[in-house]
């Protein structure tokens, strides 16, 4: 699952949240901090995929 990277403007703070790519589509998720979304925007380019391996 991709993880994105969001920054709030009203805290100023970046934050990673990991959702499938249909949910970041569709929304815009809260800052953990303040907990609005008003000052959330996504942060283009901002999104990996962790692989995770057993190797
Ligand atoms: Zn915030």
């Amino acid at each position: 699952m991709p993880v994105y990277e969001y920054h709030c403007k009203n805290c100023k703070k970046d934050f990673t949240l990991r959702m499938t790519v249909d949910e970041h589509d569709r929304q815009l998720p809260e800052c953990p901090s303040c907990e609005t979304k008003e000052g959330v925007e996504k942060r283009i380019g901002g999104a990996y995929v962790i692989t995770e391996r057993k190797s």
